[in-house]
């Protein structure tokens, strides 16, 4: 692996190792030739219509990034135009999640809806031009007069309207004087462009609803491609990052600003974030929640911010991730053991070691003293001697992992079984003596072993050696909680965009086991002092975090990952 890449620095945006990507090497062009003098001024531009995921995250990175790095601003602008489907809740949670991954926009939050007045004027302004007009026909005839990709489009009849005419009707359109859908505005450009988009596209519709924040003013709302340049040069925005799909809208971007005669933005597109097993349009995402096979939007197994962000994912790992992927010009899917190889390097040092037992089996040491009870001291992260020791108890009855014993187990199982030594971690070796059985079921119900108590773990004279170390609990003081591991959302990486309403609707690709619940698992009772959101390494078992969920009664914790890395794998081949 890179080791430029390897060496990154955790702050925002901080990141000067990184070779300059193609959309630094535009803005360094920029600030050659001082197109915008030497100023850098970004915007992360979401639509409220639902909760952020780690695709947003990138584009969060690297907007605010970029003005960090270039001593910059980027503004937090809600791109509110389409009132039928946004909501309060969701400008909310947007705050919550950018303000979470580490980026302040200080005072520059803005509203596209707060532009809307000055929009209306410029239009007026873009009749007068004689570059817009009224447009009766319907969607369904727009859209055939559009012709296609190889086929040029047909004018509209209502295309040679004067400009008298057309502002008398754009008035009554404000005015609330037509039904819904019975008209449009159009730029008139050109119907024979090889590019659709610069067709005569639609610029203004009518639209009966209540807006979040300017309830019933309005009833007629600008289209995202045209509202979107002119909140950019609004508040002049050097560089408008935005994602590949809009690389054809750039020319009506660039008309716009030209034809209008305002502050020119420059738009400059880089490709999507994809990852394997999961999918990422917020309208999907929806579906997910809407429709129920989720609990919510922060459902610990979504890839929105709130989901990976209750799921136990820090700050930081997406943070470096996002760096590591870096920004290309073409579409492409990362694998998701990448994001797990982040939040396990950044938990390695961070998280406290426990041990937890997830589906415990009984031990009985027959030799050691019923009423005794050992305090052993252990370190709570062997990755940082800061983090400090803490002690365990030890006792007479303890759990291990059922799957750490095997009645007859083939040669290299190094755990426990029958008239085999294994050492628990930081206490005896023991040795199973016998094994007792449910006499219905025939299940395995507790082993008796026997320790030898020269063999207790810092003390010097446990020099004996054994291969199998486990991990265990004292019964008596355990804590019993209710684990949930998750498993990839999806079960493969289909394109959803093509498969939407097709017999491969991606709800058919859900997979079935993404969730599994234990609910007797043992934790060491220094557990109790968790707080929610606390990330834990139980060890062999991987990193977790206290759900809010939990009770006092039942603390429930989300397995963020487990301890497996298959991307650490890959990097060293
Ligand atoms: P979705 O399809 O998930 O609804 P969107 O692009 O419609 O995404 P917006 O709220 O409009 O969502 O996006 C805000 C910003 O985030 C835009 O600049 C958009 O390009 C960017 N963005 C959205 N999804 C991704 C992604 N997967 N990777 C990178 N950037 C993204
Ligand atoms: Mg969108």
């Amino acid at each position: 692996m890179n080791t430029e890449i390897e060496a990154i620095d955790k702050e925002p945006g901080a990141n000067p190792a990184m070779p300059a990507n193609f959309i630094e090497v535009s803005i360094n062009e920029d600030i050659k030739t001082g197109k915008y003098g030497d100023r850098v001024h970004t915007r992360f531009p979401p639509e409220p219509n639902g909760y952020l995921h780690i695709g947003h995250a990138k584009s969060i990175c690297l907007n605010f990034g970029l003005a960090i790095k270039y001593g910059g601003k980027c503004n937090l602008r809600f791109d509110d135009t389409n009132p039928t489907k946004e909501d309060v809740e969701y400008v909310d949670s947007i705050q919550e999640d950018v303000n979470w991954l580490g980026f302040d926009w200080d005072d520059r939050k803005y509203y596209a809806s707060d532009y809307f007045e000055k929009i209306y004027e410029l239009t007026i302004e873009l009749i007068k031009k004689g570059k817009a007009y009224v447009c009766d026909l319907t969607a369904e005839e727009i859209r055939q007069y559009r012709g296609t990709l190889t086929e040029p489009g047909k004018e509209s009849p209502y295309r040679s309207r004067t400009v008298e005419e057309n502002l008398e009707l754009f008035e009554k359109m404000r005015a609330g004087e037509f039904p819904e859908g019975s008209r449009v505005l159009r730029a008139k450009i050109d119907m024979a462009s090889p590019n659709l988009n610069m067709r005569d596209p639609v610029l203004y519709r009518i639209v009966y609803t209540k807006h979040h924040r300017t309830g019933d003013t309005w009833c007629i709302y600008p289209m995202y491609d045209y509202a979107h340049p002119i909140s950019d040069s609004i508040e002049n925005i050097t560089h408008s990052i935005c994602t590949l799909e809009f690389e054809d809208h750039r020319p009506l971007y660039d008309w716009t600003l030209a034809t209008l005669g305002i502050y020119q933005s420059r738009q400059i597109e880089f490709a999507r974030l994809n990852i394997t097993n999961t999918i990422m349009s917020k309208r999907y995402l929806r579906r997910l929640v809407e429709e129920g096979y989720v609990s919510g939007w922060d459902d610990p197994r979504m890839p929105t911010i709130s989901g990976l962000r209750r799921r136990g994912f820090t700050p930081e790992a997406i943070r470096d991730f996002c760096d590591r992927i870096g920004v290309a010009k073409s579409n492409s899917l990362v694998d998701v053991a990448m994001l797990e190889h982040c939040i396990r390097e950044d938990l390695n040092t961070k998280a406290p070691r426990v041990m937890g037992v997830l589906k415990p089996l009984k031990v009985i040491i027959d030799n050691y003293p019923a009423d005794q009870v050992e305090e052993l001291v252990t370190e709570n992260n062997p990755e940082n001697p800061a983090m400090g020791s803490r002690t365990m108890p030890f006792s007479r009855e303890i759990y291990i992992e059922q799957d750490d014993f095997m009645e007859d187990p083939p040669k290299k199982f190094f755990r426990l079984a029958p008239g085999k030594e294994v050492r628990l971690k930081q206490a005896y070796i023991i040795k199973c003596e016998q094994v007792v059985r449910d006499e219905q079921t025939g299940e395995i119900v507790e082993l008796h072993c026997s320790y030898d108590p020269d063999t207790k773990s810092g003390s010097g004279t446990a020099n004996r050696k054994v291969k199998g170390v486990l991990h265990w609990v004292s019964a008596a003081q355990a804590v019993k909680a209710e684990v949930r591991l998750y498993d990839y959302l999806l079960l493969d990486n289909q394109d959803h965009e093509e498969a939407e309403g097709t017999a491969k609707d991606f709800v058919d690709t859900l997979n079935p086991n993404s969730l599994e619940v234990l609910a007797n698992c043992l934790i060491e009772p220094s557990i109790k002092a968790a707080q929610v959101g606390n990330r834990f390494q139980f060890m062999r078992n991987g990193y977790f975090s206290l759900d809010r969920d939990s009770t006092p009664q039942m603390p429930v914790f989300n397995r963020i990952v487990s301890l497996k890395d298959s991307w650490a794998k890959q990097g060293k081949k």
